[in-house]
């Protein structure tokens, strides 16, 4: 772990603050802008949600628009007797069949026969009539089968209209089953199917029917492939038209059905259940509009006549199926009935929709309304109506991929952590070259203050014996002339001054080594202050400096006589390298009750206000023009201020640039 002292620079406690402020604001924003990032995801998917909703109802309006159009058109064409023109929307898209009714109400297309209705039959000859009547009433009241049959085939020689004749063949199929000539009654009905199947009786009723119920009830395992041709023969008609269909067509389709599921085999019934199928589908189909359209026919539809806007009368099927409506189209002379598909026209529009310049992928789907429809919106699903044809129907537009909101806010997630993970490793790796930059830096600064010491210390000791030596000689004084004794006093001084150089260099490096301490011993202040007074007065004297000292006597205090010394000698020395043609100086000495104060006051350059600050600082020297010519190491008030500071003092100052300045020691009193 790292640990940092006082003493690490403060550009590493600079750097670990920015790394962390910043690290946390960079959580910070990554983590809001997530949330916010969800909320504007789910805001985007509503917007594209509701627009893609929109634009597929304005195609789906569209596709029906140009489908009715289509219509009309053929509606328009189709007003003379001929039906030609719906060739031409045969197979068109969304259409799925239609009917067509004459004025009349009979239905065109598809062939359906109402059996209620009443029935002109066609006349027939009477002598056709009287040997019909013949016939029967051998049959029925006479009982005299045999007799009747003969007389039957003589009518059936003189029958001149296919009514006639299926008349008698209808006859004849029910009087050998009455004999029980099951092969010739089977003949018969088989003529009257593929001969006659689109003949109708008086009720209105196919005479195909007849015979394929009849032909049904006579089946066994010898005449299933002559009878499953004639059902086959029987599905086509009903299927292209030539039978017509009625309200009895689903009952005989499902005798049929269950004929084919006892006698005939896959694969064979394939093709035949498909028949079955589609005729079932057809009248079915019918069954789902031929109310509706009866009660328009007849005029009961009231809400034809209110429908302004457009020029048919949507029908919705019986059943209720949402699917599919039919368009009614009233006209003099056809009245058409389009039925139109709802999925045909949604696959059509689903198609041509551009999905392309989205974020994200959506399902279109068709609904059906219902009570919870309200409930969904909210769920990042859209319901949108789309056509006022389909009301019943909403479509639902939601998303592909429901996940899709977490896996994007996680892949966000993952992409933040990332960059936030490199963001602070790449920081702390720059704090970790920083801490070993500023080791490195503080292992060469030991070293150089290591080097330093070691040569100030290598210094002292030959400085210490040229001052001996010149203070030894100058105790001789009376030996030496008036040059000699100047000239020892010169080398005693300068080696003295040397000594306070090498010693502020010497506490300096003490001070960076952290081995800085000092023993404090009762000293009097009064000696201390005069002697260094005395020592710096050659100085003082050789820049003709003026001295006023006020000293109190026997001031006494808890210090470290040499440092006080040392920092008392700096402010002195500074005194006289800073002064200026004022060269005075006051040195007082004096004390209160519980404080000693050790005044330097001169009159010289004096030290701006923006430089008070600074000047205490190591290697600082102010910047003047005034302190160009001065020389200095910047250390001397260092030095000074800690050793004050060691001994529980203060070192502080007063100036003003040009006037002068005073330098204040405060020392505690024991
Ligand atoms: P040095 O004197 O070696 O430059 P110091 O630490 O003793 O270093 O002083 C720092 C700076 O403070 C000096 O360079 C000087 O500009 C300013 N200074 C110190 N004492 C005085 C003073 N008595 N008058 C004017 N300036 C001073």
């Amino acid at each position: 772990m790292l640990k940092f002292s006082k003493k690490r620079p403060r550009l590493i406690v600079i750097f670990i603050l920015t790394v962390i402020i910043s690290g946390s604001i960079l959580t910070y924003l990554s983590i809001s802008h997530i949330s916010n990032y969800r909320e504007l995801l789910e805001k985007k998917i509503s917007e594209e949600e509701r627009e893609l909703a929109n634009s597929f109802a304005v195609g789906f309006q569209h596709n029906l628009d140009s489908l009715t159009m289509k219509l009309s058109t053929c509606v328009e064409n189709s007003t003379s007797r001929s039906l030609k023109y719906l060739n031409k929307i045969d197979g068109e898209n969304g259409l799925i069949d239609y009917v067509v009714i004459d004025s009349t109400g009979s239905y065109l297309i598809p062939n359906f026969i109402n059996g209620d209705e009443s029935f002109i039959q066609s006349n027939s000859a009477p002598i056709f009539s009287s040997k019909l009547r013949n016939a029967e009433n051998n049959e029925f009241i006479l009982k005299d089968y045999k007799s009747a049959a003969t007389l039957y085939l003589l009518t059936l020689k003189i029958a001149k209209t296919t009514y006639d004749s299926v008349l008698v063949h209808n006859s004849l199929g029910r009087l050998y089953l009455k004999m029980n000539l099951q092969q010739k009654a089977f003949g018969a009905y088989q003529t009257m199917l593929l001969k006659y199947s689109s003949i109708l009786n008086s009720s209105k009723f196919p005479y195909a029917y007849f015979s394929v119920i009849k032909l049904i009830k006579m089946s066994d395992s010898s005449n299933v492939e002559s009878l499953e041709r004639l059902l086959v023969h029987f599905l086509n008609g009903l299927a292209n038209g030539s039978i017509p269909l009625n309200e009895s067509t689903l009952e005989v389709l499902d005798l049929i059905n269950v004929w084919q599921h006892k006698f005939l085999k896959t694969p064979n019934n394939i093709q035949f259940e498909e028949l079955i199928k589609f005729n079932k589908n057809t009248t079915l189909q019918l069954n789902q509009y031929k109310t509706p359209i009866d009660k328009i026919l007849k005029d009961e539809y009231i809400e034809f006549s209110k429908e302004q806007t457009i020029d048919y009368l949507p029908i919705k099927p019986t059943s209720g199926s949402t699917e599919e409506i039919m368009l009614f189209y009233r006209n003099k002379i056809y009245s058409f009935g389009f039925i139109i598909g709802l999925k045909q026209l949604f696959a059509m529009t689903l198609q041509s929709q551009q999905m392309n310049d989205l974020k994200f992928d959506y399902t279109i789907k068709l609904v059906e309304k219902t009570g919870n429809s309200l409930l969904l919106n909210s769920n990042l699903i859209t319901l949108t109506e789309f056509s006022i044809l389909f009301e019943d129907c909403f479509i639902q537009v939601s998303l592909k991929n429901e996940n899709i909101i977490d896996e994007t806010v996680f892949k966000r997630k993952i992409i933040y952590g990332i960059g936030l993970f490199l963001f602070l490793g790449i920081m702390l790796f720059g704090l970790y070259l920083l801490i070993q930059n500023v080791n490195r830096e503080k292992q060469l600064n030991k070293l150089r203050a290591d080097f330093v010491s070691n040569v100030t210390h290598e210094l002292k000791t030959p400085l210490t014996s040229i001052h001996m030596f010149a203070e030894a000689l100058n105790l001789n004084k009376e030996k030496l002339d008036s040059k000699q004794t100047k000239y020892t006093n010169i080398i005693v001084k300068e080696s003295e001054k040397l000594k306070r150089m090498i010693d502020n260099i010497l506490e300096f490096s003490k001070k960076e080594n952290n081995i800085l301490s000092y023993k404090l011993e009762s000293s009097n202040l009064t000696t201390i202050v005069k002697s260094t007074l005395e020592e710096m007065s050659y100085f003082l004297e050789m820049s003709h400096f003026e001295v006023s000292a006020s000293i109190e006597n026997n001031v006494v205090a808890n210090v470290n006589p040499e440092g006080i010394k040392l920092a008392l000698s700096n402010l002195i020395s500074n005194a006289i390298k800073y002064a200026s043609s004022n060269k005075k100086l006051n040195i007082k000495l004096y004390r209160n009750e519980s404080e000693i104060f050790i005044e330097v006051e001169d009159f010289g350059i004096g030290i701006a206000k923006e430089d008070l600050e600074l000047i205490f600082e190591k290697f600082y020297r102010v910047n003047s023009s005034e302190n160009e010519t001065k020389s200095g190491t910047g250390l001397g008030l260092t030095v000074s201020k800690d050793i004050i500071n060691k001994q529980q003092g203060k070192l502080l100052v007063k100036s003003e640039l040009g006037t002068g300045s005073t330098f204040t020691i405060i020392l505690q009193t024991t």
